[in-house]
């Protein structure tokens, strides 16, 4: 029973603010419903999971989209009912319908709105990047960002209520504005003005942010505008039963959504990958539930196993010998890493190292590829070794550069996580052109792109050069001509010495050009990518020849990491650790001396195993530590390769918001997504494409063991 209300006769205008605000989250959960939908239809579309757990993912994404918009969104839908209370503003829809001065007032109460939104969208942004940068604890990022962002709705509503009418009332009485508008019809004018706008600022940002993904912006765009439209289709501010039916019918969704988060870890996995409403909504969840503030919950799916700890959690390392499991997998594993190796006595001298950017190895001829991108290195390997399933150990360069560098998993060098650019922290670690400078070598490297890796990373080279510099102002290096040249200048200096020289050719990296003179594959953007791989293979050709001409020389070809062309609803690199953007070519050979019978060897190797290699093959002794392994006597044709899982790491960063590991085992790959806490099992022979998740299969079972007993002997802490 509802008391009367002694102003209920007064209509809209008199209801109470509470209960308008009661209205508000009403309806923004039914806005949440409409997001939801576009939300599941992003994840259906970029990853659809399997038929099994799609029913869960279908929960999970409406229930948690109807609570994160109807908290973010009532605010919202209060501003606009508030401005809708007003005289001047009154029954929004008529207004915009009839031309005249109402309509003017309208159409600015809206534009304001709109500003507002825009304004609160800015500076809540502004705010989560500088509560990232300042705090360590996510909770307190979290609790900071939604106080600062409570508070600046709650300003910007006294703002609009009180500014807004007085405003639209001022542009109402302008007769020029009244001319304007009493035209063609205005809102179709408007649909065609916002639509180009939408478009406009998509390309602009396309070309300024090479790495622009647009579905977020479309989904939360959708949000909005289902959050405006609730605003409008007004059911009454009274809540009736309808109303109270419709928030009862949705809470339940959303708590039963609750409930099957914590328990379908491949549902979560489907929405981490690839949702975006809801995808956040579970981090928010995640972040909130986490205790100890190690940045993983151990509610709600979280994959903490010791939510009251702050150094168990998935993203630790293996210590040995605590009686504890501090990386929530493979128990209180830890070996210790591979010792010292004494030197074999070197077959190698010279030792050119070519690492091109995103290559992946099935863009490659030499891998079969339908176009003839790599005729030089596909030649290359014609007369030596080229191992078919080769990964790398991050698919970032910023971390998968050191990793071969330095012949150790991303995760246990010591990056410093204060600097945007990787930094490593003081250390001693023995580096592969440390070791050929203390035996004699004459290194150098010449990049492409600088300030990918500083002088950190880069111990052991007694000299580097940069062409350009990555960061501001830097736009399309496509410079492996000139790259060429300055590695055929150092080469003809004479020295009585063996030299080590490492290049890093940046061209096939996004944005992708097909550079003057190389083939034409067409003109989308793997086309001009494809172009790029074969403008670089061209000159990796000019180099070999000028090598050749100088002599014999070890010569080791490979990518930094793949590169991704729509796989999983995903481009570039850096996002997961799919195959597409981990396996590149890797092609060890030696120039101008007697080839080798040509091989192709199957069992996985790393990019940590190139500096032991190298090593071994330069008859310098192993120093201790490193996560690689030989692959000498495979590329000397007098062993096989050693057959181990390797690791793939992607490590939460200023670019990179997601933390994930992964092992190749024979044919056979586990992907740990630590933030939804969940595997996924694939079988890399029978399916190439890693879609069929076996994870739930007895091999899931053995390859989960593999994982962490992997982990703690190569990620382990000394
Ligand atoms: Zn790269």
């Amino acid at each position: 029973m509802v008391p009367p209300q002694p102003a209920a006769a007064g209509a809209g205008r008199a209801a109470l603010p509470a209960r308008i605000a009661l209205v508000a989250v009403a309806d923004a959960a039914l806005a949440g419903a409409l997001a939801g939908v576009v939300d599941l239809g992003v994840v259906l579309a970029r990853t659809p999971p399997g038929a099994g757990a799609l029913p869960a993912t279908a929960l999970i994404v409406l229930g948690l989209a109807i609570a994160g918009v109807a908290l973010t969104g009532a605010p919202l839908i209060l501003l606009v009912r508030l401005l809708g209370r007003h005289p001047q503003v009154h029954s929004f829809g008529r207004r915009i319908a009839t031309p005249g001065p109402d309509r003017v007032t309208a159409l600015a109460g809206l534009a304001i709105a709109f500003g507002v939104l825009a304004a609160l969208w800015v500076a809540g942004f502004a705010v989560a990047r500088f509560a990232h940068a300042a705090y360590n604890s996510s909770t307190g990022s979290a609790l900071l960002t939604a106080t600062v962002g409570l508070g600046a709705q709650v300003v910007a509503v006294l703002l609009a209520t009180a500014i807004a009418p007085r405003l639209t009332g001022w542009l109402g009485r302008r007769r020029w504005l009244v001319r304007a508008t009493s035209g063609l019809p205005v809102g179709l004018g408007l649909a065609v003005v916002v639509s180009a706008a939408l478009v406009t600022g998509d390309r602009l940002l396309r070309a300024r942010f090479h790495s622009w993904d647009p579905v977020p912006a479309y989904a939360w765009a959708a949000a909005a505008i289902a959050v405006v439209v609730a605003a409008m289709v007004r059911p009454g501010e009274r809540i009736g039963r309808r109303a109270i039916a419709v928030s009862g019918g949705l809470t339940l969704i959303v708590i039963a959504a609750l409930i099957a988060a914590g328990a379908a870890p491949a549902a979560r996995g489907a929405i981490m990958a690839s949702a975006v409403i809801s995808q956040g909504a579970l981090r928010t969840l995640h972040r909130l539930a986490d205790r100890d503030g190690d940045g993983y919950a151990g509610a709600l799916g979280g994959s903490d196993c010791d939510d009251g700890d702050r150094a168990v959690h998935p993203a630790a390392r293996e210590r040995a010998g605590n009686r504890r499991d501090d990386n929530c997998v493979g128990g209180d594993g830890g070996v210790a890493p591979p010792a010292a190796v004494a030197a074999p006595g070197g077959v190698a001298g010279n030792v050119l190292l070519i690492t091109i950017d995103s290559v992946r190895a099935d863009h490659t001829s030499a891998y079969g590829y339908r176009r003839p991108t790599t005729p030089v290195l596909a030649g290359l390997a014609g007369r030596g070794v080229r191992f078919e399933r080769a990964e790398t150990a991050s698919p970032t360069t910023r971390r998968a550069l050191p990793a071969l560098l330095f012949g150790r998993y991303p995760s246990t060098l010591p990056f410093d996580p204060a600097t945007r650019m990787p930094r490593l922290l003081p250390h001693a670690l023995p580096t592969l052109a440390g070791e050929l400078a203390g035996a004699g070598y004459r290194t150098h490297a010449i990049f492409s792109v600088g300030g990918l890796l500083d002088d950190t990373a880069l111990a052991g080279f007694a000299s580097s050069e940069a062409l350009t510099r990555y960061g501001r102002g830097y736009q399309r290096p496509d410079n492996a001509a000139e790259v060429t040249d300055r590695a055929l200048a150092w080469l003809a200096r004479p020295a009585p010495t063996p030299w080590f020289l490492w290049i890093h050719y940046f061209d096939p990296h996004h944005p992708y050009e097909t550079p003057p003179g190389a083939p034409h594959f067409g003109d989308q953007p793997m086309d001009h990518h494809d172009a790029e791989i074969a403008h670089v293979d061209a000159q990796i050709g000019r180099l070999l020849a000028g090598v050749e001409g100088a002599g014999a020389a070890l010569v080791v070809i490979t990518a930094d990491h793949g590169e991704a062309f729509g796989e999983r609803g995903v481009s570039f690199h850096g996002k997961n650790l799919h195959e597409e953007q981990t396996r590149v070519p890797l092609v060890i050979a030696t120039v101008g001396g007697a080839p080798s019978a040509p091989r192709a060897l199957a069992t996985p190797v790393s990019l940590v195993d190139v500096a032991p290699t190298v090593l071994d093959l330069a008859g310098v002794a192993l120093p201790a530590g490193m996560n690689g392994r030989s692959l000498a006597a495979a590329v000397l044709g007098t062993g096989p390769v050693p057959a181990r899982p390797v690791v793939l790491e992607l490590v939460r960063d200023r670019f990179v918001d997601r933390r994930m590991l992964a092992i190749v085992d024979g044919d056979h790959k586990l992907i740990w997504d630590l933030d939804a806490g969940a595997m996924t099992a694939f079988d890399l022979r029978r399916d190439p494409g890693e879609r069929d998740d076996l994870i739930a299969t007895p091999l899931g079972a053995v390859l989960r063991a593999t994982l962490g007993a992997t982990l703690d002997r190569e990620l382990g802490a000394p």
